[in-house]
């Protein structure tokens, strides 16, 4: 489809360029262009809005994102073959593309994007995965961004909405679920993506909340979490161990019941027991 934007099919863009997929950098492209406007639209109004794309590989989503009229995009990609192939889509969207070639783990671009900010990505689930955690866990809240729509893995999609007592429920579900609002808002089969992934994905959408649901620190509360489902299938008063010999009566302060596992306690159990365990 050309007609969003009078530019080449990305077929043709990615011959042009030579960005033959590479495993190692996680490229699955998205290449209908309906389906990437769509994604931009699970987004919300971006008229009035910075978008932070990561991952933009040779655009597919960055032109649904202006396409569908956002105010500036700021992409950031490792690979520096796509980089031709995003600046031909910034020659059509004259100041409202820019492109930076760089790791996304290893530099921050926030003070570059002025409020309100959405961030969207369609990236390899571990990067998504490692950014996801550090975009709910900065110290203050609320943070540089409104909102985050994000494509995973759809078991990893499933472990950011799950609920306790099911086996998706871990330190992904806990940390989005404190500071936002996350669902799951598309689901998209491999043959979605070139080439296809060997699974299903989803799109995530997260919404941030003025302010956590229960009060605690994120860096406390993302230490005890971590070490409660490291040995999920232990009783808290074992899998709490490696944070000190007193696990026991940090339980208690937060009136957990110490034989419990850490997949039967709530949002607001982990809330209490990260507060138990700031206040020793
Ligand atoms: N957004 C494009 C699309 O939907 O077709 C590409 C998606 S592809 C799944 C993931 C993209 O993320 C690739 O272009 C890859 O080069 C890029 N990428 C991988 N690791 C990255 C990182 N650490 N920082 C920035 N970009 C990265």
């Amino acid at each position: 489809m050309t007609q969003i934007d009078g530019l080449p099919p990305l077929r043709d863009v990615i011959t042009r360029h030579g960005i033959a997929a590479k495993k190692s950098l996680g490229q699955n492209f998205l290449l209908d262009l309906n389906l990437t406007a769509k994604i931009a639209r699970l987004a919300g109004d971006l008229t009035g809005a910075d978008v932070l794309e990561i991952g933009p590989g040779p655009g597919g989503l960055t032109r649904g994102l202006l396409a569908e009229g956002a105010r500036r995009v700021l992409a950031v990609e490792k690979d520096a073959r796509c980089i031709a192939a995003l600046e031909e889509i910034a020659a059509v969207y004259p100041g409202k593309l820019d492109i930076v070639n760089a790791d996304a783990l290893e530099i921050d671009v926030s003070a570059r994007l002025t409020a309100p900010i959405k961030v969207a990505a369609n990236l390899p689930y571990n990067v998504g995965t490692e950014l996801l955690v550090r975009w709910l866990t900065p110290p203050a809240w609320p943070p540089f961004w409104d909102s985050l729509t994000l494509m995973f893995q759809r078991e990893v999609a499933q472990r950011i909405v799950a609920t306790p007592g099911s086996k998706a429920y871990g330190r992904l579900a806990i940390l989005s679920q404190w500071r936002t609002d996350p669902a799951i808002v598309l689901d998209l089969p491999p043959e979605a993506f070139t080439p296809a992934p060997k699974v299903s994905s989803a799109v995530v959408h997260l919404r941030a909340l003025p302010a956590p649901r229960f009060p605690a620190d994120p860096a406390v509360l993302n230490k005890v979490v971590a070490t409660a489902f490291n040995q999920r299938r232990k009783m808290l008063r074992s899998a709490l161990k490696p944070l000190g010999p007193d696990a026991e009566d940090r339980l208690k302060m937060a009136a957990i019941v110490p034989t419990a596992r850490a997949e039967e306690i709530s949002l607001e159990g982990f809330c209490a027991l990260a507060r138990a365990y700031q206040a020793s």
